[in-house]
């Protein structure tokens, strides 16, 4: 999908590290992508602080500091063998130690790893908490396969894993494929090998041992509080809108959740396997039950609710709304989306996801108006509350989910206000996409040039 490179009227400095990054990084596409869409806004502050250029921040920067790749093997229920592998990639700890989720799905490779470490930089960097970025992850399969096989793959998983981590070196959690099931059973391990009960080693945990309220609905919840300040910002409310939601994993199912409670109507949601329309509004306990309990395919809600429909294939973006929250993954709204989107007179986006947009999407969002909040904002909810949760940890306390979701809520006000911010100080009232990715640059660029190479 990715199909532009650097541009004339970019700076020198960020011409030629996207050149650096391009020859560094063949067969990278998705990586390649993350890397030229932070990029490109970042002319202005390269010319207003040379010594970005001078000191090279940009190559140093786009470089991760360690990447790990390593063999999982585990033993299916007939006995066989199989090799998956396993990646960290530990991107950047100018700002703290890394952090970032880890993703089980056979689309993962060393290039899906890399794109998704390089956004969490920024994405953590602008949460305010001083954490560094890092992602992994597996080529692992879960769908299919059993609970003993989950638990023997996520044990072969850390087994490796273990040796890179701590609460102050890198710290993962979640992502797609990897919930509080899997985190249990990849904690239980750490646990055995260090003979530690290191709660603050990994977050996402569960409620009973070491876990914070509000985690597993963090991401879905802070997409969605973005949203209701980006368009009360903008003089619109997201009370009586329609909303889309793409996806019907843990980050859609909470949007769904909260845009329902702020009074929005979500009409659709979908899955791999195509979207329902439930013109009354999504079921959400119908929806939890079908995707987290049964762990079913998404036209299991359709059957059971009527005046729903399913539509097998095609893309749920057809759906007409005023709030669409692209919440599945990598480059699933692409132009002739952004087109359709936008003739139906689409108000706001907001990535749940990363990078679900593609960038000519984008472009198509930016000369319609529509307000655009980008993933490493909009979704920094879900690592936000594992900062809480390692807060948690430390004090060795449990919070209340009131409490949690009043933290979680001034924290996405904090992350909208810092993109809005440096957005109109260069002069681009608005425009999120360069103001989260000026405001998170400038953190980390700061941070790496006041500790020396
Ligand atoms: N995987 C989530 C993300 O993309 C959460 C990471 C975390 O909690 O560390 O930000």
């Amino acid at each position: 999908p990715f199909s532009h490179g650097a541009r004339e009227d970019h700076h020198p400095g960020v011409r030629s590290a996207y050149e650096h990054v391009a020859r560094r990084n063949p067969d990278e596409p998705e990586f390649q992508q993350a890397v030229l869409e932070v990029l490109d806004s970042l002319s202005p502050a390269l010319s207003r602080h040379p010594e970005y250029a001078d000191e090279r921040v940009l190559e140093r920067l786009c470089e991760p500091e360690r990447q790990i790749i390593f063999r999982v093997p585990w033993r299916d229920d007939q006995g066989k063998v199989h090799v998956n592998r396993g990646f960290r990639v530990e991107f950047n700890s100018a700002l703290g130690p890394y952090k970032g989720g880890l993703r089980f799905h056979p689309s993962v490779n060393l290039g899906v790893i890399k794109f998704l470490g390089f956004e969490q930089i920024f994405k953590n960097a602008l949460t305010g908490m001083g954490i560094g970025g890092g992602k992994g992850g597996s080529d692992f399969d879960p769908k299919g396969r059993s609970a003993t096989e989950i638990e023997r793959f996520c044990q072969s998983f850390m087994t490796e894993l273990h040796r890179h981590l701590g609460e102050y070196t890198d710290i993962p959690a979640g992502d797609i494929g990897v919930g509080t099931r899997e985190i249990g059973y990849m904690f239980g391990q750490y646990r055995r090998l260090s003979n530690r009960w290191e709660a603050g080693v990994i977050t996402g945990k569960g409620l009973d041992w070491g876990g914070s309220a509000v985690r597993t609905e963090a991401t879905g919840y802070g997409t969605v509080m973005f949203t209701e300040r980006m368009l009360e910002r903008n003089g619109r409310d997201l009370s009586d809108m329609r909303v889309v939601v793409s996806g019907s994993g843990n980050v859609a199912i909470y949007a769904v959740d909260k845009a329902q409670q702020l009074g929005a109507t979500v009409v659709a949601c979908s899955d791999s396997s195509g979207y329902v329309v439930d013109e009354k509004g999504i079921d959400l306990d119908l929806l939890r039950q079908v995707k987290e309990v049964e762990r079913e395919r998404i036209s299991a809600y359709a059957e059971r609710r009527s005046g729903a429909e399913f539509v097998e294939g095609g893309s749920v973006w057809d759906v007409p709304c005023e709030v669409a929250l692209p919440s599945a993954t990598q480059n699933e709204l692409d132009t002739d989306a952004a087109k359709t989107l936008v003739d139906n007179g689409v108000v706001a986006v907001a990535e749940g996801a990363n990078m679900p947009t593609t960038p000519e999407a984008v472009k198509v969002f930016r000369e319609a108006g529509v307000l655009f909040a980008p993933g490493k904002a909009a979704n920094a909810g879900g690592v936000a509350t594992s900062v809480l949760e390692m807060r948690q940890n430390a004090r060795r306390t449990s919070w209340s989910f009131d409490h949690a979701e009043a933290e979680l809520a001034q924290t996405m006000a904090g992350i909208h206000d810092r993109c809005e911010e440096a957005a109109e100080r260069h002069g681009a009232k608005g425009d999120y996409v360069l103001g989260a990715n000026v405001a998170g640059f400038e953190m980390v660029a700061d941070a790496m040039l006041a500790q020396g190479l």
